[in-house]
């Protein structure tokens, strides 16, 4: 794994595919003790999502259903509330147990947000989140996030569906801003 630049920003190697493969196999077996005895809906959070969802899904052993959203609260490297860019949710899913399943969790607004849509919009039978990755020095919601792959320093990361100012979601890999630290 080498160095990237994407707009004169330097992202260091800092997870490989088969690493991260890994970590998402143990995920969704996990996933699955829980769920075994339902038909869960993995709601795709979009769009960092995109490989997270597509390497989950192969690794989930039971039978499932599958639907996406978009939201978009990034612009640059810099949290900036949060964007429905497109909230049409591609299914109803009033009465299912959903999962919404996100790339990352940093400050938790995102999902906060979620949660709120869809209480009041789809009437769940249950709802949980799972996320790849989750930064905990920066998430303080009262709530937890239910299934996390890994948990990362506070360093702003790259590749593997996370894009900086939409590039570098197609990097296999995941990087690390090699400056580390980003103020929100
Ligand atoms: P939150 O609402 O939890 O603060 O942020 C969630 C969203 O922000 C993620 O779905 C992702 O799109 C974006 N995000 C948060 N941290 C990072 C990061 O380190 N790298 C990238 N590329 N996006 C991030």
């Amino acid at each position: 794994m080498k160095t990237v630049t994407i707009h004169d920003k330097e992202f260091v190697p800092y997870l490989k595919h088969e690493e991260i493969q890994e970590l998402i196999k143990n995920l969704a077996e996990k996933v699955h003790e829980d769920y075994k005895d339902e038909v869960p809906v993995f709601i795709g959070v979009l769009n960092g999502v995109i490989m997270f969802f597509s390497d989950f899904l192969k690794h989930y052993p039971g039978k499932c259903e599958i639907a996406f959203l978009q939201v978009s609260s990034y612009t640059g490297t810099q949290s900036t509330g949060i964007v429905y860019k497109k909230m049409d949710l591609t299914k109803e899913v009033e009465g299912r147990h959903i999962i919404l399943m996100e790339d990352i969790v940093d400050t938790g607004n995102t999902i906060e947000s979620l949660f709120e849509y869809f209480k009041n919009t789809q009437r769940p039978k249950s709802l949980k989140v799972a996320s790849l990755l989750l930064k905990p020095e920066v998430f303080k919601k009262d709530f937890k996030i239910d299934y996390v792959a890994k948990e990362i320093p506070n360093k702003f990361v790259l590749g593997y569906g996370l894009d900086y100012d939409e590039q570098g979601r197609n990097l296999p890999d995941l990087y690390q801003l090699a400056e580390g630290r980003i103020n929100h």
